[in-house]
């Protein structure tokens, strides 16, 4: 059956005739040359198809058919909800061996080379945008002979169990940090390692 996979992993089938994940949706204009009683073949052929993820509610429509790329539109959450996010939160713990803090600071950071101008870190890794505030960075050359991983799990403002902080290698890392996101697509580039993803309680680190 063939299916998408979504930014959250999740596999949408768009198989099934009909098929629960999928929208259809008309232009208001194509809509309008339509009047009284219509033949429902002739109106499916104006329609865009699109399909929404059951598990998070990203809606990916084909503006141009199935034969070309849908475009991913996410859920934002309605007004109210922005400051008091109850929910867990998903982060990847990081560290790199090249970059120190302060120049990792600068790879979440947006590249001015960049067509988009997105971050090394949504470049290399195949993020969705990292909202300001959604990372951060501990570096050796801050806390010096401190660094290591008793040390630096005391620094994360949320509980993180010491078997993930164990697979870093303190000796070499420059740098630790995690970072806020909902997927990414490698877990290991150039200049930095990720381990995760874990879901953590909603925390402040301001
Ligand atoms: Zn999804």
């Amino acid at each position: 059956m063939p299916s998408l996979k979504c930014r959250c992993d999740n596999r949408i089938d768009f198989g099934q005739i009909p098929n629960p994940n999928e929208w259809l949706l008309v232009s208001d204009v194509a809509y309008d040359k339509y009047d009284g009683i219509v033949n429902s073949e002739d109106l499916y052929s104006e329609f865009e198809h699109a399909l929404r993820c059951p598990n998070c509610q990203r809606l990916w429509v084909f503006w141009n058919g199935f034969s070309e790329e849908p475009t991913c539109y996410e859920a934002q959450p309605k007004k109210d909800q922005c400051t008091s996010n109850n929910k867990t939160r998903r982060v990847y713990i990081g560290y790199s061996t090249t970059l120190n803090g302060r120049e990792m600071i600068q790879y979440f950071d947006i590249d001015p080379l960049h067509d988009d101008r997105l971050s090394k870190f949504e470049q290399n890794f195949g993020s969705p945008y990292i909202q300001p505030g959604s990372f951060e960075v501990y570096g050796k050359e801050t806390y010096g002979n401190d660094f290591n991983a008793a040390y630096v799990k005391d620094l994360f403002p949320f509980d993180l169990e010491e078997i993930i902080l164990s697979k870093i290698s303190f000796d070499e890392a420059r740098c630790v940090f995690f970072v806020e996101t909902e997927s990414v697509d490698i877990k290991s580039a150039k200049d930095a390692t990720l381990l995760g993803p874990i879901d953590v309680e909603k925390y402040n680190f301001e």
